[in-house]
C-alpha cells in the first residue's frame, strides 16, 4: 500500500482520529540470502539484502500505555499493554510486537503506547523474513513515537532477543541485522562470530536478483534443523580434539578437515564439509560481487546449491528442479535454494534480459515436474528500516 491509502486505511480503523491528525509512518524490508547457508550457527557469514518488499506501519501517539495494533495481513486487531505481563490468550503474531516492547524496555526505552495499522506484501511464513520486517518495523515505529534513537545494531539485537523470547524461535542475528541495517543497492556480507559487516554494491542495472517461491511449505524444518546443528557440533568436538583452537566450524578449514576425516563420522565429515566450504563461498561470493564478476558469483551459488543438496542433505526435488531449470535459461548466472531448506525458495542472479525467458521458462515446466505454479518476482537490493519523509 503506499502511503495515502495506508493513512486511508488508518481512519478507516482508528475512526476517531481528524483527518489532519499527523501520522508517523515507518517501513522496514523482508530479505533474501544470496550466500552462506547453514553457517549462521557455525559463528560462519552469511550474504543477505534487502528486497523490495516491507512491511509498512502507520502510527498515532495515545496518551495511555495501550498499544491497538491492526494488522491487514492478520485482518485483525490485538490490543495489549506497554507495561505489564502478556495478557490472556493474546493472538499468536501480536507476541512479536509485545516482545519487541519489552526487549526496548530492557535496553532503557519506553513511552506512552500507540495505535497502529501495519501492512505488508511479504508473504508470511515464505521464507523472506516478514519476522524479522514486523519486527523491525514495530521497534523503529516506537521509537519514533517515543522521539527517541538507538544504535542499529542494538535495535536488531532487540528484535533477535523478541524473536528467541516471545516466539519461540531461535533465529541468528541475519534477519534483523539486514532488515534494520541495509543500504539501497547494495548487500550485506555479515560475519555472524562479531556481528561486523560490509555493504557491497549489487546496483548494476543491467543484473537482477530473482526469487522463486517453489511453494513446498517447510514441514520437516524443525527435527531436521536441530539435527544438523547436533552433527556441527559433532564434528567441532571431532576437530577439537587434533585443534584445541577450533571453537566451531568457522574455525575450520578444508586441510585440516581433510585430516581429520578418518575419526569422523562420515555423515557428520559430510555437514562439516557443507559448512566449511560454504563459509569460503560467502567469502569469495563477496570478492566477485565487488568486481563485478556475475560469473564468478553464479558458479558459486550452483555450487553451494549442491552442496546442501548433497552434502548438507537440505534440499527437495522442487528446489532442485527450479535451480536445473534456471540453468537452462541463458543469461542465468546462477542459482541456489536459500533459506533452511526442504521447500521455500531458490534466488536467481541472471542479466535483466533474462529475467522473462527465466519466468516462462519456470511457469511452463515447473508444473509439468512438480505439479506446482512457481511464484516469481524479480526485486533490487532495497533500503533497510527508516521513518518515511524524514
Ligand atoms: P517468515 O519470517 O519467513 O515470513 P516466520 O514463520 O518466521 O516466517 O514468521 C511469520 C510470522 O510472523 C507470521 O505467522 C506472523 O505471526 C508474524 N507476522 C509477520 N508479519 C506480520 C504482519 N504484517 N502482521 C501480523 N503478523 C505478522
Ligand atoms: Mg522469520
Amino acid at each position: 500500500m503506499n502511503s495515502e491509502n495506508l493513512n486511508k486505511e488508518f481512519r478507516r480503523i482508528f475512526p476517531e482520529y481528524a483527518l489532519d491528525s499527523t501520522m508517523l509512518e515507518v517501513r522496514a524490508p523482508g530479505r533474501v540470502n544470496l550466500i552462506g547457508e547453514h553457517t549462521d550457527y557455525n559463528d560462519g557469514f552469511v550474504f543477505p539484502m534487502a528486497i523490495d518488499r516491507v512491511t509498512a506501519m502507520v502510527l498515532h501517539r495515545r496518551s495511555d500505555h495501550l498499544i491497538r495494533l491492526y494488522s491487514t495481513a492478520q485482518q485483525q486487531m490485538a490490543e495489549f499493554s506497554i507495561l505489564g505481563p502478556v495478557q490472556k490468550n493474546p493472538p499468536a503474531w501480536s507476541l512479536y510486537a509485545k516482545g519487541v516492547c519489552e526487549a526496548l524496555r530492557q535496553k532503557g526505552h519506553t513511552g506512552l503506547g500507540a495505535d497502529i495499522l501495519t501492512d505488508t506484501d511479504i508473504p508470511l511464513g515464505g521464507g523472506l523474513s516478514s519476522s524479522a520486517a514486523f519486527e523491525v518495523a514495530m521497534a523503529l515505529a516506537l521509537l519514533s513515537a517515543w522521539g527517541q534513537t538507538m544504535p542499529p545494531v542494538d535495535m536488531a539485537l532487540a528484535c533477535q532477543w523478541a524473536e528467541h523470547h516471545y516466539a519461540g524461535t531461535p533465529c541468528g542475528i541475519m534477519d534483523q541485522f539486514i532488515s534494520a541495517m541495509a543500504k539501497a543497492g547494495h548487500a550485506m556480507l555479515l560475519d555472524c562470530r562479531d556481528q561486523s559487516y560490509r555493504q557491497i554494491p549489487l546496483d548494476d542495472p543491467k543484473v537482477c536478483v530473482v526469487i522463486v517461491n517453489s511453494h513446498v511449505k517447510h514441514e520437516l524444518v524443525a527435527g531436521e534443523y536441530k539435527n544438523r546443528r547436533s552433527q556441527c557440533q559433532a564434528a567441532v568436538a571431532a576437530m577439537a580434539a587434533t585443534y584445541p583452537v577450533v571453537r566451531a566450524l568457522r574455525d575450520v578449514t578444508m586441510p585440516m578437515l581433510q585430516e581429520v576425516q578418518a575419526s569422523m563420522d562420515p555423515v557428520v565429515f559430510q555437514r562439516a564439509r557443507h559448512v566449511v566450504g560454504e563459509n569460503q563461498r560467502a567469502i569469495d561470493f563477496a570478492a566477485a560481487l565487488q568486481k563485478r564478476d556475475y560469473a564468478a558469483c553464479g558458479r558459486l551459488m550452483y555450487a553451494s546449491h549442491t552442496s546442501l543438496r548433497d552434502d548438507y542433505a537440505v534440499s527437495c526435488p522442487e528446489l532442485d528442479t527450479l535451480v536445473d531449470l534456471s540453468r537452462s535459461v541463458s543469461g542465468v548466472f546462477g542459482a541456489r535454494m536459500t533459506g533452511g531448506g526442504f521447500g521455500g525458495c531458490i534466488v536467481v542472479l541472471a542479466k535483466k534480459e533474462a529475467v522473462s525467458p527465466l519466468q516462462q521458462v519456470l511457469e511452463q515446466e515447473y508444473p509439468l515436474r512438480c505439479g506446482k505454479k512457481p511464484g516469481i518476482f524479480a526485486t533490487a537490493a532495497g533500503p533497510g528500516a527508516h521513518v518515511v519523509g524524514s
